[in-house]
Parts: C-alpha cells; structure tokens; sequence
C-alpha cells in the first residue's frame, strides 16, 4: 500500500486541488497592485492595533490600485463569541476601513475569492492536506497527548531543543501499513508536516518593514490538520493566502518567528510566496517602561472605547497615521487641508519597535480635527453621541437647533478656529453656559481674576449697560466701546499702555472685559466675547446680569 491508499482513507471527498487552483484564478490586476488582508480571529473585542494594521493595509491596497480583504479566522471553535463577526465588521466600516471583499452580515461572500469565513474551508484545507499526504509531505501522528509529554520531558533531559521534530518524532516513519490499520481500528489521529527543514542551514528573508532577517530553516513537523479536522493557523495561512492571491501580508510581528515555517509550507504546497511585512505592536508607556498596548489594562486598547468617548473617527485616524508613518506629521504640516488620501503611505517608513501612543498626543490631534468641523458637522456628531451616552446634553442641543448652530459657530470657519473641544463628551462643558436654563440651574462660582471687589464689578458692569452696550454693534464699534469704558473707569485702553505705566491705572481693558465676560458665563475663559453677545442676544443678556 502507497501515500495514495493512506489519503484516500483519510480525506474520500476530497476533490483534486486543481479544482481550486482553477477555481481561484490569478487576479487580474495592474502591475504592482497589492493584494492584501487583515486577518482576526473573532474574539468580539476589536482591538485598535486591527484598525491599525487595518489602516496600513487598506492604504497600501489603495495606493496600487490593489485589493483589501477580510478573512475571519475562526479555526479556534472554542474562542467562538456570537456577534464577533459584525463587531469586526461595523468597527472597520466606522473608520471608513471596510474592506473590497469579505463576508457579508448575512453569511454569504462579497467577494470572488470566498469563502472569507475560515470554518466554511474546511474542504479547501483537506484537499491540500490530502495532496501533501499523497506525495509523502505529510502524515498521520498518533501520538497522545502523554506520549508528547513523554517526549518533551526526554528532551528536557538531554538538553535539546523540544518539540516533534527529526528523531525524536514517532509517526513520522511509520509504516504505511501501520497508519492505515491504525485509521481502520478507529484510532484518533492528527495531520502533521513532514519538514523537510534542516535546522543547520539559514534561511534568509526580505521583510517589507523589518528588512533582512535570518532564521534556521524550521524542522518541526508540525500539526496542519488538528483533530476536529480543522487547520491549523500556519496551514490556514498558506493555503487561504495562496488562494486568495494574497501578495503582501501585513500583519503583527509576534508572527515573524514563524516566518521560516511559513515559507517552507509555501514551497512544500509549490505555491508561490508572498511577501511579508511585520507590524510592531502599539506600546504604550507604563511607569517608565514600554510594553504592548493591553487589552486588559487599557480602556484605550478597545476601539469601542473611542466611540463612548466621542473621538471622532477623523481624529483616531488621523493619529494612527502619525505613528504608523514618521513622515506623515511633517506632510501634515505642509498639507493642511488636503484628504489623507493624497499622503503616499510607505511601509518602510514604519518603525521597527512599536510605536507609543500617546493619548495627550491624540487629543490634542482631535482638537485640531475638530477645530476643522464646520458648526452643522460639529452639531450632527454631538447629537448622534449624546444621543446614546448623555441625554441631557442631547435634549439641550435638539430643542432648538438653529440656537445650538449658532453655539457651535462661535469662532468657527475664520483663521484661528476655536480649539476647545478635543472629544464630543467635553461638548456639553464647553457650551453649557450659553443655555439660558442651565445659566440659572448652575451654582458655579464666579471666577473674577483681577477685579475681585463686588462694588468695583458692580460699577464696570452697570456703567457698560448702561452707557455703551448696543447689540447691533460691530465688532470695531464694540471694542472701541470696551476701551472707552476702561478710559473711563481709570483703566488703560491698551494692555502695553499699562504696561508701560501700571501706577498710572487700575487695570487695562482686559481685565475690564474679564469682568463683563464672567458675568455673562461664568468663566473666565471663553472663546470670542463679542461672539458670544451676539448669540446670546439682548434678552439673554439682561437676564444675566440680573
Ligand atoms: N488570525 C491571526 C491573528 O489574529 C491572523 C494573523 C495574520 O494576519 O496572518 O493573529
């Protein structure tokens, strides 16, 4: 008996693999498009090194006029979690990240390289283990889980390396005959890889980020097929990147020690590799140490946690581009305006060891984002935020919108845009105040700066009401009046005259409009006062210094 009686008896239905070579052509594709893929497994958590790695991939296959797929690897049954898939899915569609092909909510395939869902390829995967079988690559192990105990503790003893590897295997060699009785007599068996590998000799690989790196060939006969008869991660890899025409794959670099068994399962399969770029993972700083960014510890590792926050998606991307490219900051600079579209992403550009991410850093990139938002933009994001995490700022922003347009306009569209807000849940802090019930309601302190003595503020704020304040006043007309006020009250018209004289005054002209600010919102830091006496209007406006 002969590799063909064993696979027949294991793999009946299997169907010839030239089916599937026909089946899944070469993509017909300009030359140097990339055909590229992000591969999670669903774990339902999406973690915002996917949409990381996602963004790299997305640009790349952009950029060349190539393909980005998604394939879900749910090889792992045990780790299944029901919606998983959607939540992968809806957060890439979020960023704007949703791939050219995948699976569809429904189940089926969007895409003519499907099926995208690993656990549907069973088929493909015993069709390709059969083949290996058949030519003597690969092999029945029946080996317990006691005997791989019982191997490895040997190796422990005499020092060697662990692992199913050369002599130390026991399948590897088994007669023909043996395997097949075994297989008659109902024993349980695994697929495992005849490595050819011989560890004494290098093999060297071009990474696309990492660049040159050298490992030992790999001669670990490892499991391809596991019992339940679905693949193994580096079985999946080869045949599933082969078949989808995958070109460059991008992925973590916690991969990369894996890469000389990869390549051997390419050549042992006869497929042509790909090429491989290893992304550093995203660190973070802990106490003075970099470690990777955690899943468990760190509410930012999950990308839900940018929604519940209200970072726009503009922003969390716009960041992910700033530490994934080292050039994209000073393109940036350059570039204000333009769509990230037009920056010319680079792999080579991203760095070897991860990159930190900085949560001040991103806030402050949101900040700019946001300062870019038209008003009705701002609004629509505010309202569909506090729509689901705070009602009381939705209530106040949707009673009258033409109002909270207004608010949001305040020293929007001009050259220096309000920078105030950085998340859509610092919104209701940063515009509360202009609500004349929530003006009311509020027991906040008065925070006057200089002026502190209430016949003093009593005085500016009468005698501006009084004798100047106009609200159809222009913005000239409205300052002029501010510095005639202050000339009046013995205050200096300019800050530098006072400057040039503080015995000669009580104050200048800002610590004059600090007091009428205060007054009118509490605070003492706001964007444009004249701004906001217009929006508020004459009415509002009596009712506060009231
Ligand atoms: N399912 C693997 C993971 O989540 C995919 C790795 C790859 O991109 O090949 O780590």
């Amino acid at each position: 008996m002969g590799y063909k009686e064993l696979a027949d008896l294991i793999f009946p239905e299997a169907k010839d693999i030239s089916y599937y070579e026909e089946k899944y052509p070469e993509r017909d594709l300009k030359e140097g498009a990339i055909v590229t893929r992000f591969a999670p497994s669903p774990t339902g958590f999406t973690h915002i090194g996917g949409l990381y790695q996602s963004l790299v991939a997305k640009k790349m296959a952009r950029q060349t006029e190539g393909v980005f797929f998604v394939r879900i690897e749910d090889t792992d049954q045990k780790r299944e979690i029901e919606n998983a898939v959607s939540e992968i899915l809806n957060s890439l569609a979020e960023y704007d990240l949703s791939p050219d092909e995948t699976l569809n909510e429904d189940g089926t395939d969007k895409g003519n390289y499907g099926p995208y869902l690993q656990s549907k390829r069973k088929d493909i995967y015993q069709a390709y283990a059969k083949s290996l079988i058949e030519k003597g690559l690969a092999y029945p192990c029946f080996c317990s889980q006691e005997t791989l105990n019982e191997i490895r503790e040997n190796q422990e003893k005499a020092k060697q390396r662990t692992g199913y590897y050369g002599k130390w295997t026991r399948c590897r060699n088994m007669p023909i005959d043996m395997a097949i009785e075994k297989i008659k007599n109902g024993e349980d068996y695994i697929i495992r890889l005849k490595s050819p590998g011989n560890p004494d000799k290098k093999i060297k690989h071009k990474d696309v980020i990492k660049g040159n790196i050298e490992f030992p060939e790999n001669d670990q006969d490892v499991v391809i097929i596991k019992s339940d008869g679905l693949p193994t991660y580096h079985f999946a890899h080869a045949v599933d990147d082969h078949l989808m025409r995958t070109n460059l794959v991008i992925r973590a670099d916690e991969w990369v020690a894996s890469v000389p068994l990869h390549l051997q399962l390419f050549s042992v399969l006869g497929f042509k590799p790909p090429r491989y770029a290893h992304i550093a993972p995203i660190m973070k700083e802990d106490g003075g140490n970099k470690r990777k960014l955690s899943k468990r510890k760190d509410p930012e590792a999950a990308v839900s946690y940018y929604r519940e926050e209200g970072i726009p998606k503009e922003a969390v991307i716009e960041y992910l581009m700033n530490i994934a490219n080292s050039n994209f900051e000073s393109w940036r600079k350059g570039n204000k305006e333009k769509p990230l579209d037009e920056f010319k992403f680079e792999l080579n550009k991203m760095g070897v060891s991860g990159a930190l991410f900085d949560m001040v850093k991103l806030l402050d990139v949101s900040k700019t984002v946001i300062s870019t938002f038209t008003a009705e933009e701002v609004l629509n994001y505010v309202l569909d935020w506090s729509k689901v995490y705070d009602s009381e700022l939705y209530e106040l922003i949707n009673r009258d919108k033409e109002y909270s347009l207004k608010v949001f306009g305040i020293e929007r569209g001009n050259v220096k845009p309000r920078k105030d807000i950085s998340k859509w849940s610092d919104a209701k802090q940063s515009i509360i105040y202009m609500f004349d019930d929530k003006f009311k309601e509020s027991n906040e302190e008065y925070e006057y700066q200089k002026i502190t003595d209430k016949e003093e503020i009593d005085k500016i704020v009468n005698t501006y009401f009084n004798e100047y304040f106009d609200i159809n006043d222009d913005k000239e007309t409205w300052f002029n009046k501010m510095k005639d006020l202050s000339e009046k009250l013995g205050y200096a018209r300019e800050v530098k005259e006072y400057k040039a004289n503080p015995d000669g005054f009580k104050g200048h002209v800002g610590d004059i409009s600090t007091v009428i600010r205060v007054k009118l919102t509490r605070r003492a830091n706001t964007p444009d006062l004249y701004e906001i006496m217009k929006v508020l209007g004459e009415d509002s406006i009596k009712m506060r210094i009231k």
